[in-house]
């Protein structure tokens, strides 16, 4: 695929989770707009922290460009990108959109931060999905907050309740994805070792917590 015929759509990229996958960046952004600053983010600092949904692409334009793609053998079409996808008021629009003209064998895919799961038209977009990887990163407030760097209005508290909420309403497959271990030990790494020693500690039984607490 020629990358640059491609405004919204990526890829595919091998993924040891959903196999080929194809990206559709529902916010196509120049700077990432996302309701956390998390310091392992690969695209670098969040210059516009919000958690306001609005339409950043039409959802005509992503199913223009999605029609002109050549023939690609994918397992998944995943909703990722620039920032946070669930900020894309038009995301629910899109899914349903782009189901009626992909490929019966191939799946719909969102990464989500979690962040907004307490909002009910989220969740009602993230039901179209048929998969849902729901980020959660600490179940520890130092933690969440120095990791994720979140809007001061977001409670972590909220997002735990939320994913366990949306887990239990979701009929499709959903993962909540732990994802720090390595992230910690690298931030970390020019602070002291006694600190650093401290907080991977205090992450491995973050981790064991949050696997119990969404299980419950
Ligand atoms: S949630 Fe994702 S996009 Fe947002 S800052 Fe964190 S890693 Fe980056």
């Amino acid at each position: 695929m020629d990358k640059k015929n491609y405004k919204y759509i990526y890829g595919p990229v091998p993924s040891w989770r959903l196999g080929s996958s194809l990206g559709i960046d529902p916010l196509s952004v120049k700077d990432k707009v996302c309701p956390f600053d998390c310091v392992y983010c690969q695209i670098g600092k969040t210059k516009c922290l919000t958690d306001k949904r609005k339409i950043f692409v039409k959802t005509e334009d992503i199913i223009t460009e999605f029609k002109s793609l050549p023939p690609l053998e994918i397992d998944y079409i995943t909703f990722s990108g620039t920032g946070e996808p669930t900020l894309a008021k038009n995301l629910g629009e899109m899914i349903k959109e782009i189901k009626k003209i992909k490929k019966q064998d191939t799946k719909i895919a969102v990464l989500t931060n979690s962040a907004l799961l307490n909002d009910k038209t989220v969740r009602e977009d993230l039901f179209s999905a048929d998969f849902v990887a729901a980020k959660l990163d600490a179940v520890q407030d130092d933690i969440f907050q120095a990791v994720n760097k979140p809007m001061k209005n977001l409670k972590l508290e909220t997002i735990i309740k939320t994913i366990k909420k949306f887990k239990n309403d979701y009929n499709g497959n959903s993962l909540c994805k732990l994802c720090l271990c390595r992230t910690i030990k690298n931030t970390r790494k020019n602070s002291d070792a006694r600190r650093a020693k401290l907080f991977r500690m205090k992450f491995s039984l973050t981790l064991r917590f949050a696997r119990k607490e969404l299980n419950r």
